[in-house]
């Protein structure tokens, strides 16, 4: 149905270093770049029995705007659920959730549903939601299923046949982790298909554990799995810092602007990674997300102004 183009790589300087970076924000307008990899399989395949796409998590992620728009281009009506959503989100004029909605999304705020008896969003849509629907394609939390493969091995494919025609010798896949999913199938491709190229993620959704946690539960030898990098201080997934804005306001200078929710985390881990090692090649996975920037900017420009 959607045929993906092979994104281009750019490189852009940083702290001094070339650092390439996959454009997958250039993708596709409708979606993410990331969540459009991880759901390539649902937009390539047909589903003839399907009339109803079921998720959930932040009614503020990505992820849901990227279901809204992978549900209107099949054709599907959305249900995502949620645990809660702020007065403040329902009054907001842009961002993830309020496109979601102009996308036709029916976003269920969980904590006004009377027979939920304390089931989580997941619980309640494999007890519930499910058994009264045979037409419902669900899709667990950020596209975390093995589905996603297909795509992520597209990209990993392109990065790969690019790395073949240059003349680099080794190769770092840097890109930030909410779930790993896209970044643990990246690294079973590349160990499998092409071993000069690495990847290391970091963890910004939860700690390490979690996060090899994620990894194991789509795949299980973790000789497949990526590299974890640490910052050295513990950042919460959704604040605001200081230094998040300036490592964001300093790559963006270089002409590409990324988005504020894990990017200034990843590119901190990949100033520690020049500063580790030398002579490292790095390709930084631009994984879109763009449209959260809406929301977020705002609240940064207004807690630090003088930034
Ligand atoms: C969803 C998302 C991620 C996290 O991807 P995972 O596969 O869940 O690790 C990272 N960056 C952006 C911009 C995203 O939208």
């Amino acid at each position: 149905m959607l045929v993906f183009i092979n994104t281009p790589i750019d490189s852009i300087e940083f702290n001094g270093n070339r650092v390439f970076v996959k454009r997958d924000d250039l993708l596709h307008k409708e979606f993410s770049g990331n969540k459009a990899r991880k759901f390539a399989y649902f937009l390539n395949n047909e589903f003839p029995g399907v009339s109803r796409l079921v998720g959930y998590g932040s009614p503020v992620a990505n992820s849901l705007y990227s279901m809204s728009a992978l549900a209107k281009l099949n054709g599907w009506q959305l249900d995502f659920y949620t645990d809660h959503i702020a007065a403040q989100v329902l009054n907001s004029e842009k961002g993830n959730y309020v496109e979601a909605v102009a996308n036709g999304a029916n976003v269920i705020d969980l904590s006004l549903v009377v027979d939920r008896q304390n089931r989580s969003c997941r619980e309640y849509i494999e007890q519930v939601v499910l058994p009264a629907d045979n037409q419902a394609l669900f899709v667990p939390e950020g596209g975390r299923c093995l589905y996603a493969r297909e795509g992520v091995h597209q990209l990993a494919k392109e990065i790969s046949d690019w790395y073949s025609l240059s003349q680099l010798t080794e190769l770092t896949v840097f890109l930030p982790s909410g779930t790993g999913t896209t970044a643990v199938f990246l690294s079973e491709y590349f160990s499998l298909n092409a071993p000069a190229i690495c990847v290391k993620t970091c963890a910004c959704v939860g700690d390490e554990n979690y996060l090899s946690q994620q990894f194991s539960e789509l795949i299980s030898d973790p000789s497949l799995h990526p590299q974890v990098v640490k910052t050295d201080k513990k950042y919460h997934f959704g604040k605001l810092y200081r230094e998040f804005y300036q490592i964001w306001q300093k790559v963006a200078e270089q002409g590409i602007e990324f988005e504020l929710l894990y990017d200034p985390k990843g590119w901190m881990c990949v100033e520690k990674l020049f500063s580790d090692t030398e002579d490292v090649n790095i390709l930084y996975i631009h994984q879109g997300g763009l449209l959260g920037n809406a929301t977020m900017l705002p609240r940064y420009q207004r807690k630090y102004p003088t930034t």
